[in-house]
């Protein structure tokens, strides 16, 4: 049996508006076509995940203090999740998570947390506490040469800067910054997005194209997953947009 290894990071701390669903969305999805998935979680005080031997590493979002908690466990990482990254394990990195795999984020009051720096960009949270990028979004993103849209939610005050590669155009929400053009980050075996939601259960293109890309580095073979019934999914996609 086809089976897929995910490292589902921090699931105490790094959880909000239903960050978890991905995971069950990715279960399921593998489940539907006579695949398991194995799904081992992580966080502080547990022993050293070794992130070459899986095939997806998951984290979800968390507020500031989340992320000042969990940022130091993290940063200790910084060689292996480089390396992981490297081999093609895949990355789905949402919000908070998304925010940390960059240079840092910089707090309301200037407090730096510190990033793993794997990446080149950088998040500085807005001054004013009260201003916050908050609300549904769509934008426009390219799977295998596709041109799709992926809804979610966002919730951050952080404003992310210096972003090469883009994971989206936005269609409707604020994105990477307030009313900005660009949202997330995608590059290769990376997705780092702020689209909670959970994000897989309202974009099943999105999920099967991760599970895909997944399988065949894994199995080196086309793997072509058998379609599923979609149409609630579908439905539901319509109404939102
Ligand atoms: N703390 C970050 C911010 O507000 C991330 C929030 C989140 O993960 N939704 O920008």
């Amino acid at each position: 049996m086809k089976e897929l290894k995910i490292l589902y990071l921090y699931p105490d701390l790094l959880e909000l508006y239903g960050d978890y669903g991905n995971i069950q969305v990715l279960r399921y999805r593998l489940e539907q076509r006579g695949m398991k998935a194995i799904i081992e979680p992580y966080s502080i005080g547990d022993s050293a995940p070794y992130f070459k031997d899986y095939d997806l590493v998951f984290a979800g979002g968390g507020a500031d203090q989340e992320q000042s908690i969990l940022a130091q466990d993290l940063v200790q990482y910084k060689t292996e999740i480089q390396e992981a990254i490297t081999n093609g394990v895949f990355f789905l990195l949402i919000c908070g998570a998304y925010q940390l795999f960059g240079k840092y984020y910089k707090g309301v009051e200037g407090n730096i947390i510190p990033g793993l720096e794997i990446f080149d960009y950088y998040t500085e949270a807005i001054a004013d506490r009260k201003k916050r990028c908050i609300g549904n979004i769509i934008i426009e993103t390219e799977l295998n040469g596709k041109k799709t849209k992926v809804i979610g939610f966002e919730n951050h005050g952080g404003q992310t800067f210096g972003i090469t590669n883009p994971f989206g155009t936005v269609l409707l929400g604020n994105g990477n910054q307030f009313c900005d053009t660009q949202e997330g980050f995608f590059k290769d075996n990376v997705i780092a997005t702020y689209l909670h939601g959970p994000l897989l259960s309202k974009n099943p293109e999105l999920a099967d194209y991760i599970l895909q890309t997944c399988l065949h580095r894994k199995y080196q073979e086309e793997i072509i997953l058998s379609p599923l019934n979609d149409n609630f999914e579908n439905k539901c996609r319509e109404q939102f947009i």
